[in-house]
């Protein structure tokens, strides 16, 4: 979402002559894009901002921007410890970046939410490739104890369908061959009468797109509407779906405020793989949520095993001011957090391995990306259920729909050697 935020603001510099430059001691504008999901995000902006404050003695004419999640959670306490910072601007007040830097003088701290903004008619300036991030919804509804992204981002709204259509038209004109729509609960999706499934339907009659992704769904919000899609166009709609798990056991997850128990959950998986037998399903997990016992943390090892993700992005706790946690005691040690985090990181990459090795000898569609990062007699590109491929380069092009067995699964990867 950050980076489609950034192709927003790209645009909107470039449609009034600013040009890009590949290094902040040639910038006269430098918009630092944050986010504030975990604390680690927001120390790592700190430590960015100290290294490039030296640049405004160089240069005095020098903008510095904060955007985003930490502009919005810190507003004027950004300012208090880093004067310097020129402009503090919130996800929902990129439309008067220009106005903010032809200002003068003081420092400007812009972080009203607009119930409204989803930037209609604005162009994002992309970068070239294969994938193209669209943003169909803005904000969340759901509330989630841990989270500080409702509060950063707002209430949930959803653009319109025709203008997100549109867009996806403009994609392929510019060379875009698929789409990935964005959300931070994409399946939330909500237009007039028009839900998410239609979205993609509606996207399914788009000339020229080779591959439609989103993310992220929530798990609350996938139906059978959605997986009848999947299942009647696969794999133009890509047969992978992001289903962030959070915490196996129900304790812990009615703690968290995620809406669905570990019975739901697992019903969901299976009422999934009915329709799309081979999804490719991946997740998020957060360990060491207050309160969590070992007990509970291996009911989240016990999902995982049933489950056998793809792949998971792993957390560990990090209380976030506003939420309904933060009021919790964070009463799991950081040692036993880690603890926790390496015994899941060590089981997920057992499951990765077992499920890339069930594809050995199965012919697979790629879509061709770049070249391999090892070799340069090798390309890489992606299957539809999101599994990175290596196979011979041939006469192969960036952006190829091709066909091929698959011979050897290592770490992440599959191979198509001869
Ligand atoms: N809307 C998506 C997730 C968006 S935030 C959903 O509901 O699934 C991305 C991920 O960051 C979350 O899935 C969660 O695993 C993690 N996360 C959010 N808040 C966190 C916190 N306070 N500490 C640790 N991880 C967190
Ligand atoms: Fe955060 Fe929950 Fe909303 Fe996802 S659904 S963005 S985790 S509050």
């Amino acid at each position: 979402m950050n980076e489609y935020d950034s192709e927003i603001l790209s645009g909107i510099l470039q449609n009034d002559n600013y040009t890009l430059t590949d290094t902040p001691d040639n910038a006269d504008v430098i918009l630092l894009n944050t986010c504030s999901v975990r604390d680690h995000a927001e120390q790592k902006i700190h430590s960015r901002l100290g290294e490039l404050k030296h640049l405004k003695t160089k240069n005095p004419n020098l903008k510095l921007g904060v955007l985003g999640c930490m502009a919005q959670n810190l507003k004027d306490d950004i300012l208090k410890s880093k004067p310097y910072v020129d402009i503090v601007l919130g996800p929902d007040s990129y439309r008067s970046i220009l106005q903010h830097l032809d200002e003068e003088d003081e420092s400007v701290v812009d972080t009203k939410l607009l119930k409204f903004e989803v930037y209609e008619g604005l162009f994002p300036a992309r970068k070239k490739g294969i994938n193209a991030w669209i943003s169909i919804m803005r904000g969340c509804n759901k509330f989630c104890s841990y989270c500080i992204v409702p509060y950063t981002r707002g209430r949930e709204r959803s653009r319109n369908i025709k203008s997100i259509v549109e867009e996806a038209h403009r994609s392929v004109d510019q060379g875009f061959v698929e789409i990935t729509l964005l959300g931070q609960n994409v399946n939330s999706y909500h237009y007039e009468d028009q839900r998410f499934h239609s979205l993609l339907l509606a996207l399914t009659e788009v000339k020229g797109i080779k591959r439609v992704r989103y993310t992220s769904p929530h798990p609350q919000d996938v139906d059978e509407d959605l997986l009848k899609v999947h299942a009647d166009f696969k794999p133009l709609i890509a047969n992978h779906i992001h289903l962030p798990l959070q915490a196996g056991s129900n304790t812990v997850l009615q703690a968290m405020n995620r809406t669905y128990t570990q019975k739901h959950y697992l019903k969901l998986v299976d009422m999934i793989r009915h329709y799309v037998p081979d999804m490719g399903i991946t997740t998020d997990v957060i360990v060491g949520f207050p309160g969590e016992t070992d007990a509970d943390f291996r009911e989240t090892l016990k999902v995982m095993e049933t489950v056998k993700y793809d792949s998971a992005y792993t957390f560990k706790y990090s209380p976030r001011p506003h939420t309904k946690a933060y009021t919790m005691t964070d009463d799991v040690s950081e040692k036993e957090k880690a603890a926790r985090l390496t015994e899941l990181i060590v089981r997920q990459k057992e499951h990765t391995l077992y499920n890339y090795r069930k594809l050995i000898g199965k012919e697979v569609e790629i879509l061709v990306e770049s070249e391999s990062k090892r070799s340069p007699e090798e390309l890489k590109g992606r299957t539809a259920c999101n599994k990175i491929v290596v196979f011979p380069r041939g006469t192969y092009q960036a952006k190829d729909l091709i066909k091929r067995k698959i011979t050897d699964a290592q770490g992440v990867t599959l191979f198509s050697r001869p």
